[in-house]
């Protein structure tokens, strides 16, 4: 949980990295954003006080950023300030927004921007509710209200083509993603990570209905569906990116996470080497599916594998395949 005195040393000696970056230039803002969104995000503007309804609004849900859907607050964090203003005691993640020193207006405050694009959002002030003791005083235009009708789960379990495969046919998986995850290179080419250079582990991401399908049902299939006991290897596969992992958002996952390993240890004959870590950043796998087909050798091991791993998701987690499959 941020404090005053972060705030303060953020704005002081900078601001923690954000998970990506968006930079577009005033032209294409302007074209994406109405003219007081632009104004306000953009140009450093301020809405009138209670212009917006956006300050009576208490359901669940999140708020992220009008510019590049960053997420940038959850509705448990908003309170009535009185202020006319959105009024929020935390920010959702550490690193969503940036903090800057700002002597304008013959006051001394500390303005809020999206850390991801740099868009204003308005100043955050020690006189919020306890524990943080903040209020981010946001201006509404700033922010939209998104439903929290869906989820994200990264499990990384050795060939993504195969892992894939599986959690397409779960009841309330929305849509399931391969990509690369949990290395050091930024914006590593297929290429490079199948040189088992750049730290990644080859994963899925997997958006998914929470009030379908919990995070606890997604990792029983994880779990269910490769071998978390063979270090940086399934089957034929053998490198690090090929590893057993779980890469969760938040400290709720991870103790479900830690729990549910706990008590398979007793199901698997050798010991469970799946890492547990928190998620960084996800990078899609190259849409050009035929480069893969060409250039990894283990491709009819691959499609040899996929068949029996359905074939046991299906006969093991019944109550969660998906109807229309
Ligand atoms: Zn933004």
């Amino acid at each position: 949980m941020l404090t005053w005195t972060d705030i303060l040393e953020f704005a002081a000696n900078g601001n923690p990295e954000p998970d990506r970056e968006v930079r577009k230039s005033d032209d294409e803002w302007r074209e994406q954003l109405t003219e007081e969104q632009f104004y306000v995000a953009r140009q450093h503007g301020t809405e009138r006080p209670f212009s917006s309804g956006m300050c009576e609004l208490f359901e669940p849900g999140k708020y992220a950023c009008v510019c590049c859907d960053t997420l940038l607050f959850d509705a448990g964090e908003k309170f009535d300030s009185g202020t006319g203003w959105p009024s929020f005691t935390q920010p959702a993640k550490e690193n969503a927004i940036s903090y800057h020193g700002d002597n304008s207006m013959g006051m001394t405050r500390v303005e809020t921007l999206c850390n991801t694009c740099d868009a204003h959002l308005g100043h955050v002030f020690p006189d919020g509710p306890a524990p943080s003791g903040l209020r981010y005083c946001m201006n509404a235009v700033a922010l939209k209200k998104v439903d929290d009708t869906e989820a994200i789960a990264t499990f990384g379990g050795g060939c993504y083509w195969c892992t894939e495969a599986v959690f397409r046919s779960v009841k309330g998986v929305i849509s399931v993603e391969s990509g690369f995850s949990d290395g050091e290179v930024v914006d590593p080419t297929y290429k490079e990570v199948c040189s088992g250079q750049t730290g990644h582990a080859e994963v899925v991401q997997i958006t998914y209905d929470p009030e379908v399908v919990s995070y606890g049902e997604l990792l029983r299939v994880h779990m269910g569906t490769h071998d978390p006991t063979t270090l940086n290897a399934q089957g034929a596969d053998v490198g690090t990116q090929y590893r057993s992992t779980i890469l969760y958002r938040s400290e709720q996952e991870r103790q479900v996470a830690e729990k549910l390993l706990e008590e398979l240890s007793d199901t698997f004959e050798s010991d469970i080497v799946t890492d547990v870590k928190a998620f960084e950043k996800f990078y899609p796998a190259p849409a050009d599916h035929d480069n893969y087909y060409n250039r990894n050798p283990n491709q009819g091991y691959c499609q040899a594998v996929i068949s029996p791993k359905i074939a046991k998701f299906r006969k093991t987690f019944q109550h969660l395949l998906n109807p229309d499959e």
